[in-house]
């Protein structure tokens, strides 16, 4: 072999770190693949006989160790070990777990009043596939027990408490109860608690989803999306193998973002939720707000459920004015400190119209249901300081 290579070879030559001691902050590795030292290491990873790094779409260093600490902040304080899987969005994370679980002539239950992407696809790209969808009101067990009775091809409870946006709250006790009376699944969509305000795996519910997008990251940077998991057998062959094949997982930047969100979780969670409850007080006193659903209120019908699961009662909240659709329009042209965004758990506050954004595709009469009216203004409560928040919505409420 020549002893030198030629200029243009080691332009296209990779180079190897060099380094003797380790990076304080998790490295983004992104990289698609990973060299094999021998050929006999390859061989012995691709048959599962030895652990290690291959392709990144089957796993990568960066996205596993996030996904391990979003694992463990699930577990904290639970005694269960809690498996992890990244996906690229919260809706790639649902997609993956339904497919992995459940088969053609299976059904979920679930309830009207679910994040309207999740809607969407449980009627528009599931059911055309076989996996049909029962809605019922998950808080009233005698009806779930009903519908579990009556139909034996449900094999899956989704729910989400609080729900997107009226804020409804399940009771998780139950519905881990009543799944493994039916021996069927029970999943939570836990994005707009995060594991600092609940923990489904407190109360034996079987998976939990998160958007990341929303507070893990906290920072309106990264779109991504986890399934967590108590049974290893499960999440590191079944589910795991359905992410690997669909493409349905993360990547080490969407990641690494939400690693530097996760480190202020806690505290952004604090301040989130101590606005919140000053904003709700707020509106529930103002002449012209019809009703304010927040669960630290009093008044909101799941206050005791809320109470005895969350820590505290979270930075989402939504009320409604007296009127109408003009007049939820009209507030919403007038706010200028706040930000009309469809999106929720950032640092900043932001201010959606259901009605005409994020539920817009959603049928009306499954819509208005669930108590999201034309007039409903959904508040996603940043950490800014609380008088600038206040200052701004009282303005825009002024006749
Ligand atoms: C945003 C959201 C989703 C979907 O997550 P993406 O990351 O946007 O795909 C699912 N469930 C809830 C409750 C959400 O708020």
């Amino acid at each position: 072999m020549k002893k030198t290579i030629e200029f243009q070879s080691l332009c296209v030559r990779e180079i190897k770190e060099n380094r003797t001691t380790d990076p304080h902050v998790l490295p983004i590795y992104a990289t698609s693949s990973f060299d094999f030292k021998h050929i006999d290491q390859g061989i012995n990873i691709f048959r599962g006989d030895e652990k290690g790094h291959v392709y990144s779409r089957f796993g990568n260093p960066t996205v596993e160790a996030v996904a391990e600490k979003i694992a463990s902040l699930e577990a904290h304080n639970t005694g269960n070990r809690i498996y992890g899987l990244f996906c690229s969005s919260g809706m790639a994370a649902i997609l993956t777990l339904v497919l992995a679980l459940m088969k053609k002539g299976d059904k979920i239950l679930t309830q009207g009043n679910l994040y309207g992407g999740t809607t969407e696809l449980f009627s528009d790209v599931l059911t055309p596939l076989g996996i049909e969808v029962v809605r019922t009101d998950l808080k009233d067990m005698a009806k779930v027990e009903k519908q579990l009775d009556l139909d034996r091809s449900i094999k899956m409870i989704f729910g989400e408490s609080p729900a997107n946006p009226t804020l409804a709250c399940l009771d998780l006790v139950q519905i881990s109860a009543v799944c493994k009376k039916h021996g069927i699944w029970s999943v939570i969509d836990n994005t707009f608690c995060t594991p600092y305000l609940q923990q489904p795996f407190l109360y034996d519910i079987d998976f939990v989803i998160h958007s990341t997008t929303k507070y893990l990251n906290g920072h309106g940077n990264s779109t991504a999306g986890i399934i967590l998991g108590s049974q290893a057998e499960l999440m590191q062959k079944d589910v795991w193998k359905t992410m690997k094949l669909a493409g349905t997982n993360s990547n080490a930047f969407d990641a690494w973002l939400v690693n530097q969100g996760l480190k202020t979780l806690a505290l952004r969670m604090e301040k989130h939720c101590s606005n919140a409850q000053q904003l709700a007080e707020f509106l529930e006193k103002h002449h012209i707000v019809q009703t304010v659903n927040y669960p630290g209120l009093l008044s909101h019908p799941d206050h005791s459920t809320a109470k005895r699961q969350m820590r505290e009662y979270g930075g989402m909240l939504s009320f409604e004015l007296k009127g109408g659709l003009e007049e939820g329009l009209t507030f919403m042209r007038k706010i200028r400190f706040c930000t009309l965004a469809p999106t929720m758990g950032d640092v900043d506050t932001l201010i959606l119209h259901p009605a005409s954004m994020s539920h817009v595709n959603v049928p009306k009469e499954i819509r208005e249901k669930n108590g999201i009216t034309d007039g409903l203004i959904r508040v996603s409560v940043g950490i800014e300081d609380i008088r600038d928040i206040i200052s701004d919505i009282e303005t825009a409420l002024e006749e």
